[in-house]
């Protein structure tokens, strides 16, 4: 069960040795990565996927299997002849990770595995507003800790992964606001280091961010090079995947979509500016239009709005209509920006998707111009409300895999809480 690196040959500092060794590295991500993606590959499946030639795959696969990414069993009998391929799988417990969203009205906690491997998930609803960061990263680790218990006596836990409503720093997992939950400038990364006890730092990105990276690996955006998620949350954040890659902007904060102007005319925004994407086809404007108070019988806005629509309350139906042309609109703005092929909606458009669709597809459709207009997709989320938390595993994973013999060297390791630690 060793978890040590490869040995690898000394680089006698010439540029070939330097670049061997990035290449190997390179190489090494490559064949995880998509044994991350597809779950289970035969050898001549990755021969054929990564160009590589059979020895070098081998090779590679030995590396992955003595690191404890990844596992061999025997193959199924090609209809060709020769040997079967051996059939080589990630291996979840040699990276495991935790995943965590803090979001408007709930946290959630999950555990995953290299290979797409689901341990556990729970979701618990919270009041709007009403918790502090330091409650919050508390119950989060409370939450957390059956699910750490719980995983197999023999994983790695490489890292802890964080969504979070709001514009966050990814380097060091710093919130700068996250006006929905009522945040400005709180170290989550640190906090819930602390909290959990980790000596490493905690990956915090945003929902949105995350909602993208979910849906492009694992959703509805499986192989699709450019797309947009937008998640419909408090507020409204547009997550960008372009050229199968993230786009996060110079410093990490691009996609803040929902403060763009989109109606001079129109309402007064929570950032203090009026006339923003999300004050016209956010959630205060589905209250608005709708005539939902904020809390109906402890149901919120979403719930009362679907309960109503699904009844065929007209004033309700209209309202959803409105939004969704606001929100058509936004999405235009992104398609003649962005060229994507797709474009999710998340978060409570989800939900509310069958009701939205003509509108937002309507609107989209007058206000992008006729080329990416005409290539563009508007569809639901296929991962549904826990895309970011999904989002979260995978920017935990993605760190092992960009160089797994780093990473899996060294797991992330929990202390176990001093007596009286965690009594409050
Ligand atoms: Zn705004």
């Amino acid at each position: 069960m060793s978890r040590t690196p490869v040995a690898r040959p000394a680089t006698a500092n010439g540029r070939r040795g330097v670049a061997a060794e990035e290449l190997r590295r390179h190489n090494l991500a490559a064949v995880l990565e998509r044994l991350h993606l597809s779950g289970t590959l035969s050898r001549s499946d990755l021969v054929a996927t990564t160009g590589l030639n059979r020895s070098t795959i081998a090779d590679l696969i030995a590396e992955l299997t003595g690191l404890g990414l990844v596992e061999e069993g025997p193959g199924v009998a090609a209809s060709g002849p020769g040997r079967p391929s051996p059939l080589v799988r990630g291996r979840p417990q040699g990276a495991a990770v935790l995943a965590v969203e803090v979001s408007v009205d709930s946290i959630a906690v999950a555990t995953a595995g290299l290979g797409g491997h689901d341990y556990n998930r729970v979701r618990v609803a919270r009041p709007r507003r009403r918790f502090s960061p330091q409650e919050t990263v508390r119950d989060v680790a409370k939450l957390a800790e059956p699910l750490l218990v719980s995983l197999p006596a023999d994983h790695v836990l490489a890292g802890v992964g964080v969504s979070v409503a709001g514009v966050t720093r990814r380097s060091d997992g710093f919130v700068h606001l996250a006006p929905n939950l009522g945040w400005k400038n709180v170290p989550v990364g640190a906090m819930l280091a602390t909290e959990l006890g980790l000596a490493d730092q905690v990956m915090v990105a945003n929902d949105a961010d995350l909602g993208a990276l979910a849906e492009h690996r694992r959703g509805v955006g499986v192989g699709v090079g450019h797309l947009i998620y937008v998640s419909g949350e408090a507020g409204i954040g547009a997550g960008i995947i372009c050229d199968g890659k993230p786009m996060l902007g110079s410093a990490g904060y691009a996609g803040e979509a929902g403060h763009t102007l989109i109606n001079p005319d129109g309402h007064k925004c929570g950032c203090g500016s009026v006339g923003c994407w999300e004050a016209e086809a956010g959630e205060a404007a589905l209250a608005r239009l709708a005539g939902i108070p904020a809390n109906v019988a402890g149901l919120g806005v979403l719930d009362t709005a679907l309960a109503r629509a699904e009844a065929g309350d007209r004033r309700t139906l209209d309202a959803i209509a409105e939004i969704g042309r606001w929100l058509g609109l936004g999405i235009g703005n992104l398609v003649n920006v962005f060229n994507p092929e797709l474009v999710v909606l998340g978060g409570f458009y989800h939900a509310l998707f069958p009701y939205l669709e003509p509108a937002v597809a309507e609107a989209a459709r007058v206000s992008a111009v006729a080329a990416p207009g005409s290539v563009v997709r508007i569809v639901s989320s296929g991962l549904g409300p826990d895309a970011p938390l999904i989002g979260a595993a995978e920017l935990a994973l993605s760190e092992v895999i960009a160089d797994p013999a780093r990473s899996a060297g060294r797991g992330v390791r929990l202390r176990p809480p001093a007596e009286g630690e965690r009594g409050g």
